[in-house]
């Protein structure tokens, strides 16, 4: 039996709300980058908050902020316990600091070097920061714009631009929230390399006042770039609410930039930031400090090791087009991406070796961690001088609280149970079929009437079909569930922007592994039921290759809003009264296929395990305005659809539906070019009963948008009085089984190509086309 005295105790053995200080961080490579990334270095203090209710991951409180982590990883920590948490004297001596003045005009602003850029250029400003900063936040401030707010670390995928509102020739883009500027997560890339290849002329940097060490480390790593920037620092309302503060003056003088306090959520101080920001671009003015190695700190080895790096790769940074202090930093880290860039001699790489190897061997502490501790030592010196830090803040007891019950051991599965199972009852039985029954009704009104319009005018017989059984009872169809669909999306946003999707992937994390994903992937998976491509698009959040693969070949089994509109009417035509059931039983299907294809996949891409190490962020009220701000752009959307793409497909239909090879209208639509067409692939699709012109071409239809396959059967069916007439229920629950499994559809697929390429697409399509043409085959041989 293993033995371990009380010194080689590892962070795994410790027990809920107990302390310790890390003595060594084990693992290596960018895993290990990330750890150090997030504050856990030797010497930091940790204390366990609770364990996932499986056991597995843990949750931590480390510089002021908490922290998930397996126990796999945690056991590569080794830490020497603390009797109690060391509370940290707050007293400051008030320093009264003149004000530094940077990034303004006037009596500070020293005139002598300026640079202006030439009137006219234009203004670009990169937004970087944390994930859960604000950033999205105060994007929207800034640009006005309707861009989607969450409360999950990484809800922000894909890169936004937009122009400052009232001032013209700016433009800001939104950037993924990183924590570090260490290529760890595609994420971190895209952040990284925009800044270093796209250069904007100012980088605007968002830090969480409430979580300000860990912020401060990107923002150290920022500083390095040599690039005008303004600390925008956000949450101000919160922190001020606990009776924290910052001595801003103080902050500026050690920060070297323009630090503006702001409250992105209630637009205060928002203006400011702006004149702020404006300035330091026009006028190129830089940070006044870079150099944030101590020269007394232990030694100064990690000082020395840094200039002595610097002066060795000057010519080859100043090559390559990179800040040099930043990428002095990240050669000494190891980081290979820099190091290509650079492209060194083999002599001056052994000599960059041998100075880093001093340097570890006087510091007694790795690269990494050396790096990290010098940045953190700063950062330490900061908040000690600028810093009032807040007590206890409300939000985070509240916080505590909420997550005994929604994380706690025996209630978090059945409590999330619970609240999807509300959600859905919501959608699809009150709300939203509320809605959709006035929507339905108002719909049929407006048909009545051109009707009668129609029959009074004479209008040619063909003319009044596509206009009545095309478009009102196709694309009216499609048009009544928007509610169902706007609803989904509301709760999906809610639970988003709460923080509760953050919780999930944590307690989740242990029962995805089994089939080989991590927490991490329950985010675009739930996204998923919403739609496919933000789901697809989500998965950039995920640090590995593999579960980014995984996630995206599975997430299109979560059945998407779209397909709604085909279960609701299946189900009041042809299956009355059973219709939660069967809606319910379609989605674990779904659900059910993805864990069975999970479990083969899990064995054929092999790749390494992927640390889950994730912030969870205080609960947060979610705010009507970004709530709202979503809601809109999804009826937007789902119009957009219903009026260009299915409105089209009826039409084109309509028309060949209408009309033989010889352009003849035709009465019997069997004759026409449609059923010659779609006649193609009927013998192929008869063993799962759908061996029907109509419905095959109506689930074609459903590859440019699945809300086209009810639609399509409405129009196709009409002169037979309606589907329901006119298929057997073995037919209609085949039709249910393959519209859910079935190739998704184009605007999904060309979001899969975008991440993983065309071969992955076309495999989609295929592979998903024959599951469903396996499960539906299934299904109705039982039931005819
Ligand atoms: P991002 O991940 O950096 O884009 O952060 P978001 O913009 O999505 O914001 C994360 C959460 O913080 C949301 O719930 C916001 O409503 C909230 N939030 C943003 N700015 C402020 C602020 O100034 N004060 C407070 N109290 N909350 C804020
Ligand atoms: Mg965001």
């Amino acid at each position: 039996m293993e033995t371990l005295n009380s010194d080689e105790m590892t962070l795994r053995e410790l027990k809920i709300g107990r302390s310790a200080v890390v003595e060594s961080v084990g693992g290596e490579g960018s895993l290990r980058q990330h750890f150090l990334d997030m504050g856990v270095i030797p010497g930091a203090e940790v204390s366990v908050v609770r364990f996932a209710p499986m056991g597995d991951p843990m949750e931590l409180r480390i510089r002021g902020y908490e922290l998930t982590l397996r126990l796999a990883d945690a056991e590569k920590i080794k830490i020497r316990p603390l009797d109690s948490f060391p509370v940290k004297e707050t007293k400051k001596k008030v320093t009264h600091k003149e004000h530094p003045g940077f990034g303004e005009e006037g009596k500070y602003h020293s005139k002598k070097d300026e640079n202006p850029l030439p009137d006219g250029t234009e203004l670009t400003f990169a937004l970087v920061g944390n994930q859960n900063s604000g950033k999205t936040t105060l994007f929207n401030q800034l640009t006005g714009s309707n861009q989607h707010v969450g409360n999950f670390p990484g809800v922000t995928v894909d890169r936004k631009d937009g122009p400052m509102k009232n001032q013209s020739n700016t433009l800001v883009t939104d950037l993924p929230g990183i924590y570090s500027m260490s290529p760890y997560s595609s994420e971190e890339i895209v952040s990284r390399n925009f800044v270093l290849d796209e250069k904007p002329k100012a980088i605007i940097n968002i830090v969480d006042s409430t979580n300000i060490e860990r912020n401060l480390y990107l923002t150290m790593q920022l500083l390095e770039l040599n690039i005008p920037m303004v600390v925008a620092l956000n949450m101000m309302d919160e922190l001020t609410a606990n009776r924290g503060a910052v001595d801003i003056n103080e902050m500026e003088y050690l920060l070297g930039v323009p630090v503006v306090p702001i409250s992105a959520a209630k637009n205060e101080g928002v203006d400011e930031l702006v004149r702020h920001a404006v300035h330091i671009a026009h006028y190129q003015e830089k940070p006044s400090r870079q150099d944030f190695c101590d020269e007394n700190d232990y030694g100064g080895a990690v000082h020395r090791c840094l200039h002595a790096v610097m002066h060795l790769i000057e010519d080859h940074a100043a090559e390559a087009d990179i800040p040099l202090r930043f990428a002095a930093g990240k050669v000494v880290e190891g980081d290979t991406l820099i190091l290509d860039r650079l492209n060194l001699d083999n002599n001056e790489k052994e000599m960059l070796e041998h100075i880093v190897l001093q340097m570890e061997k006087e510091r007694g502490l790795d690269r990494s961690a050396a790096i990290a501790d010098m940045r953190f030592q700063y950062i330490g010196k900061v908040c000690d001088q600028a810093v009032t830090r807040p007590v206890e803040s409300r939000e985070h007891v509240r916080s505590q609280k909420i997550d005994r019950l929604l994380s706690g051991k025996y209630t978090a599965i059945p409590v999330f149970v619970l609240i999807m199972g509300i959600v859905f009852f919501l959608t699809f039985n009150v709300i939203g079929a509320f809605l959709q029954n006035i929507l339905e009704i108002l719909i049929g009104m407006l048909k009545d009437v051109t009707e009668k319009g129609l029959s009074s005018l004479n209008v040619n017989s063909a003319i009044k079909g596509l206009i009545l059984d095309g478009l009102f009872e196709g694309v009216g169809s499609v048009l009544s569930f928007m509610p169902v669909i706007v609803t989904l999306f509301f709760f999906l946003s809610i639970l988003e922007d709460s923080g509760y999707i953050a919780r999930v992937a944590f307690f989740m994390d242990k029962l995805l592994r089994r089939i080989g994903l991590s927490g991490r992937s329950i985010v675009p998976m739930l996204i998923g039921f919403g739609c496919t491509v933000p789901a697809v698009m989500a998965t950039r959040t995920l640090p590995s290759e593999r579960d980014r693969k995984m996630t995206i070949l599975l997430t299109p089994f979560m059945s998407c809003s779209a397909k709604i509109p085909i279960y609701a009417f299946f189900v009041s035509t042809l299956f009355p009264g059973r219709g939660a059931l069967i809606i319910t039983g379609l989605y674990f299907l779904g659900i059910i296929t993805a864990i069975l294809l999970s479990l083969i996949y899990k064995t054929i891409f092999k790749g390494k395990a992927v640390p889950f190490v994730m912030e969870l962020p205080n609960y947060r009220m979610p705010s009507a305005r970004n709530v709202f701000q979503l809601l809109w752009e999804k009826a937007g959307d789902f119009l957009r659809r219903a009026f260009s793409v299915i409105l089209l497909a009826t039409i084109i239909v309509w028309f060949l539906q209408s009309f033989d090879t010889g352009l003849n209208f035709v009465t019997d639509s069997e004759q026409s070019i449609l059923a010659i067409i779609a006649g193609i692939i009927v013998p192929l699709m008869r063993p799962a009963g759908l061996g029907d012109w109509r419905i095959c071409t109506s689930l074609i239809s459903g590859f440019m948008a699945k809300e086209s396959v009810v639609s399509m059967l409405e129009l196709l069916f009409a002169n037979e009085g309606g589907v329901a007439n006119a298929i057997s229920t073995a037919t209609a629950a085949s039709i249910l089984v393959f519209s859910l499994l079935y190739t998704p559809c184009v605007a999904a697929i060309a979001a899969i190509r975008r991440e993983l390429g065309r071969k992955w697409a076309a495999f989609t399509v295929l592979w998903q086309c024959a599951i469903a043409w396996f499960m539906s085959f299934i299904i109705y041989s039982i039931l005819k």
